[in-house]
Formats: C-alpha cells, structure tokens, sequence
C-alpha cells in the first residue's frame, strides 16, 4: 500500500461519522419542534439506562428495565404516529457490520477495503480513463468485417464473441471464478475491455484493483520482503488478495526477475484457491507465455483462466488518429 493511504482512510471513517452525527442532530432538532415529547421519551430512557448500568440491586434493576421497555414502546408508536421508523433517533452507522471503524473484533470489515479503493481510484488514473473507456462508448466499427490474415473469423465476429462472454462474467460475478485472460497485439481493444470491465462492476459495488504488471510486481516485492508499508505486512489481509477483481495490465512488460516470478506464482495461487478473480490482459501469444515465464506460471493461467484472443485488421489508435485527422 502506499504511504499515506491509511491516514487518508482514517480521515474518510472520521468524516462518515461526522457526517451521520451531523444527520442525527438534525433528525433530533426536527423532532424537538414537531414532536417534543418524543424527545422527553428518548431521554428518560438514556437517563434509565444509565442508572440500570450503575445498579447492582437486582430487582431495581428488573424495575428500570421494565420502565425502558414500556418507554421505548411508547418512543415508537408516537414515531409511527408521524409516519417515522422506530430506529429514526438512533445513533446512524453508513456500515451497521463494524459501526463505521473499519474493523470487527481485529478483522478488517467489508467495507474497509471498499473505502479503500475508492481513495485508490479518487487518486489513480483510472477514474479519468473510465469516463472515456466504458461500455457505453464501445465502438464495434473498428472491428473490420473482413476476415484477417490467419483467422478463421472477422475481427467483428470475434470481438461480439468476446463481448458477449464479458457481459455474462459480468452478470454471474457472483457465481463463477472464471478469471479472464486477454492476449493480443498492441491497440486491439484489450485494454479498453478491461476498463469497460472494471467500471462497471466499481458501479456495482465490487471492489476492483487495476494495476499494470510493474506496479504489481513491484507491489509484490515489498510484500514478500517484508518491506510494504500497509496496516498489515500480510499479503493474505492486503487489498490486491482481497480485492474482488484483480485486473494485471500489459503482463510481460515487468523486468524479468525469478524472484519476482516466484512471488508472482504463489500470489496467483493464493488467489485462485480463494476463488478471487484475475483478469489478464497480455501482448504476449500463448506461446510467448509459455517461453517467457515458468511452466508453474504458465499452467496455472492456462489451466484457470478463460483465455480471449483479440484481433484486429488495423491497430485501433492508428484508426482513431486517422479518423481524428479526416473529421
Ligand atoms: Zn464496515
């Protein structure tokens, strides 16, 4: 993790409970005006609770837990009576799981990591790149109708072919632990998918880590050794682990390093065996795989990834220059 992030996220937990403080105030306020007996309740309740905590006579303590009961019941319906829910005073939480700390007993609660990548997006690039690479803004036009070279199908056919099977990994999220490899020339829509891929599911609420195959390896690195400066040095309790869809961008472009591969290998496995989907996207050919890294690597993505391969007649930003020129 990088530095400074664990502070950014205490603030973003600190500014939820202000922000709900701030809510419950002005729920009380609005109560005080047109239901001030509500108020009255809610009070003498805290009142009760309070002495029940300090008493050690138990039928006192019997006695005021009645009283509470019968408050409590009253604080309701005079709330139902103004069309209100009953817990409309109550202190509110944006996580009801771990009451917005992030953490339940010493476990990181769902939501840490979500609010975690949402800083990760705020401050990466991706953010910026999705607003143009979405799937609103998929343009099958650059995938010619003529079939190419040694394929048996047009580049349209197969990237609808691609699509198609995108939009179903996208639909069984849930229920599948397909992990997706996309190999293919440079400027043949790879990349494009990915962000399609990864806004979409960052818009259902999934969280989604992009990362290029440098970044990641070095991420890994300072894992491995020990060196990372996240909360916890454990690659198992980190992010890229558990985020729900890890996307590895341009997998072939890191400086080799055997290290680096072995940590690379046990991190895929760790993954795969939790059932956390990868996606890859590559310039390499199956066959390039197989040469560039070990068979362990090479086995373990060919055994468990659904592999896609994308073509194209014409690299697509040589056709968006041209037709950014002719316009
Ligand atoms: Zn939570």
């Amino acid at each position: 993790m990088i530095k400074g992030y664990s502070e950014k996220l205490d603030n973003l937990y600190k500014q939820i409970k202000q922000n709900n403080l701030k809510e419950q105030t002005r729920r009380k306020n609005y109560i005080l005006k047109i239901h001030p007996e509500i108020i009255e309740t809610d009070k003498k309740i805290a009142i009760f609770s309070l002495n029940m905590l300090k008493s050690k006579n138990k039928s006192q303590i019997e006695d005021l837990k009645f009283k509470i009961k019968s408050l409590r019941d009253k604080k309701y319906t005079m709330l139902k009576s103004i069309g209100l829910p009953k817990d409309y005073l109550d202190i509110i939480y944006t996580c009801k799981n771990c009451k917005d700390s992030g953490y339940i007993l010493n476990q990181k609660c769902s939501c840490f990591y979500k609010n975690l990548s949402s800083i990760y997006l705020e401050e990466s690039d991706l953010k910026i790149l999705m607003n143009k690479n979405n799937f609103d803004n998929f343009d099958f036009s650059y995938f010619s109708k003529n079939v190419v070279r040694n394929h048996s199908i047009s580049p349209e056919e197969n990237i609808k072919n691609i699509y198609r099977n995108i939009l179903n990994f996208i639909k069984n999220f849930d229920n599948i632990t397909t992990n997706l490899l996309f190999t293919g020339e440079c400027g043949s829509g790879k990349t494009f998918l990915s962000h399609c891929i990864a806004k979409d599911l960052l818009e259902k609420g999934y969280l989604v880590i992009y990362k290029t195959s440098e970044d990641l390896f070095s991420e890994l690195h300072k894992y491995y050794s020990f060196k990372s400066s996240d909360f916890s040095k454990n690659i198992e309790d980190s992010i890229l682990m558990q985020c729900d869809l890890l996307i590895i961008d341009d997998l072939g472009t890191e400086s080799p390093n055997n290290f680096y591969y072995s940590y690379f290998f046990n991190f895929l496995n760790k993954r795969i065996l939790l059932g956390k989907k990868i996606l890859i996207s590559t310039n390499f050919t199956l066959k390039d795989l197989q040469h560039h890294y070990s068979d362990r690597i090479s086995s373990r993505i060919f055994g468990n990834f659904s592999i896609f391969n994308f073509f194209v007649d014409q690299d697509i930003r040589i056709q968006k220059k041209i037709k950014g020129r002719s316009v």
